[in-house]
């Protein structure tokens, strides 16, 4: 490994980070991460810390899961690659595709399109859902709707249904025919209401205002994260999902459920959507799919939108999307993996356990930490907490001072993630409940740093 002073410098003269302003990157060098063991990262320097980000949401079975490291280092053996673009396939991608089904997939929802990561799969479901109502002879279905504060990567579709300006303003103009109802966001929400129940009526009330408003038949899908992740963990009331649910199935627009982060245990459930009792007609899945060890997601295709395309005698239900990784035969074998661990370790289970630990924790240090204006979670190892300067107005806290518990809290021993006023909790969901215990206590040095 090269030295501490190379690295650094070399960060700073090439390499643009995603998300990060390039000025800052050379103002402030980043952690540079050089090992990982169990839920632990070590850095350049030596410094250990329990990683309460979980790499990015992905690493849910930790750093040193060697049954996935072995699957890909013999699958890289056998058959490092081979297409599955019309023609060929390969045998690992087939055995994926059943293991899906068997293991993580809802009844009804036996087929999946292979990609590169959640951008790809969210840009896969939202072309498939225009090509299904073309194939049903409603071509002027093309709109998109979504929720404020939701994220879907960053490819032009994905972004265009983003509802953070962070991630829009500057590439605008964006896709045409994308509108944003308000999210079910307790905290903060346009109706001054704090009643979770009765938010997410209002907001499915705005919903089917806006469908009205479009016109019903021009709107070819709904998407959303079941539980918001990126845009400060938001957990909908109960009663929100399934009422979206039932607003698409009165009007015939389909639901995609954006799952890139809440699915495999990260809510406490195989997937968010089922968390809610919820059947999407297609879900966007990538990250914790291979641990993080490998770049690859997939879209599952539920029964009615499988048929509409495997029904089609048109042509028009050929697929034009694909990646030369779909279906990539190394990620499918770290995928395989990673199912049999999910599922052998319970991880859903530990999730849930440890995740209401974390979100308990996280309610008294907010007794004791006045900078503290909202805490979020209770689904799964998914928690945030919102820092405030005032806790009557709710102002955000400044960059400054965020960046101060950040530093205190790392140093401390545990690495936790900033998203604007927000602090981000997701560990791997392999955590035991002495390391929860730790990011509790060093988040609690952390605050304490700005007192
Ligand atoms: N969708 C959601 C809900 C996400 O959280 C993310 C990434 O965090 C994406 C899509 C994009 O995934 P990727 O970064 O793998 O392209």
């Amino acid at each position: 490994m090269k030295d501490d002073n190379f690295l650094r410098e070399n960060n700073a003269r090439h390499f643009w980070q995603p998300m990060a302003h390039p000025a800052d990157s050379i103002a402030k060098p980043p952690v540079i991460v050089t090992g990982g063991n169990g839920v632990r990262i070590r850095d350049v320097d030596g410094h250990e810390t329990v990683d309460a980000v979980g790499g990015l949401w992905n690493v849910n079975l930790g750093f040193s899961c060697q049954p996935v490291k072995d699957a890909i280092a013999e699958q890289l053996d056998r058959l490092p690659y081979y297409s599955t673009f019309r023609g060929t396939t390969n045998d690992v991608a087939v055995e994926l595709s059943w293991m899906l089904r068997e293991f993580f997939a809802p009844d009804g929802m036996a087929r999946c399109f292979y990609t590169s990561g959640g951008s790809d799969s969210v840009e896969v479901a939202l072309r498939l859902a225009r090509q299904y109502h073309k194939i049903r002879g409603e071509a002027g279905r093309t709109k998109y709707l979504s929720l404020k504060k939701g994220y879907h990567g960053t490819h032009t579709l994905g972004a265009s249904v983003n509802g953070n300006a962070n991630f829009r303003t500057q590439y605008e103009p964006l896709m045409p025919g994308c509108f944003h109802i308000p999210a079910p966001y307790t905290y903060r929400n346009p109706f001054d209401e704090t009643d979770p129940e009765r938010l997410a009526q209002l907001c499915l009330a705005a919903l089917e205002d806006e469908i009205k408003f479009q016109g019903a038949d021009t709107i070819a899908a709904f998407i959303m994260e079941p539980i918001l992740g990126a845009g400060g963990v938001i957990p909908p009331h109960k009663s929100f999902m399934p009422g979206v649910r039932a607003i698409c199935d009165k009007y015939g627009i389909l639901l995609i459920a954006d799952e890139v982060i809440t699915a495999f245990g990260r809510s406490g459930s195989w997937s968010g959507s089922r968390h809610w009792g919820v059947q999407p007609d297609m879900m966007c899945i990538a990250k914790a799919i291979t641990n993080g060890y490998f770049p690859f997601g997939a879209v599952m295709i539920g029964d009615g939108v499988a048929g509409t395309f495997e029904g089609d005698t048109s042509g028009r239900g050929a697929i034009g999307s694909g990646y030369t990784y779909s279906g990539h035969p190394v990620g499918a074998a770290a995928a395989i993996a990673c199912l049999k661990e999910t599922e052998r370790l319970q991880v859903k289970d530990n999730a849930r356990d440890r995740g209401a630990q974390l979100f308990a924790g996280l309610l008294a240090l907010q007794e004791k930490n006045a900078i503290i204006g909202d805490v979020r979670g209770g689904h799964g190892l998914m928690c945030a907490i919102e820092l405030v300067s005032d806790r009557d107005t709710k102002a955000p806290i400044d960059k400054g001072t965020i960046g101060k518990v950040y530093q205190a809290t790392y140093e401390a021993g545990v690495m936790v993630r900033v998203s604007g006023n927000n602090m981000i909790l997701s560990p791997p969901l392999i955590i035991d409940a002495g390391e929860i215990d730790t990011v509790l206590w060093a988040l609690s040095e952390g605050l304490a740093a700005v007192a």
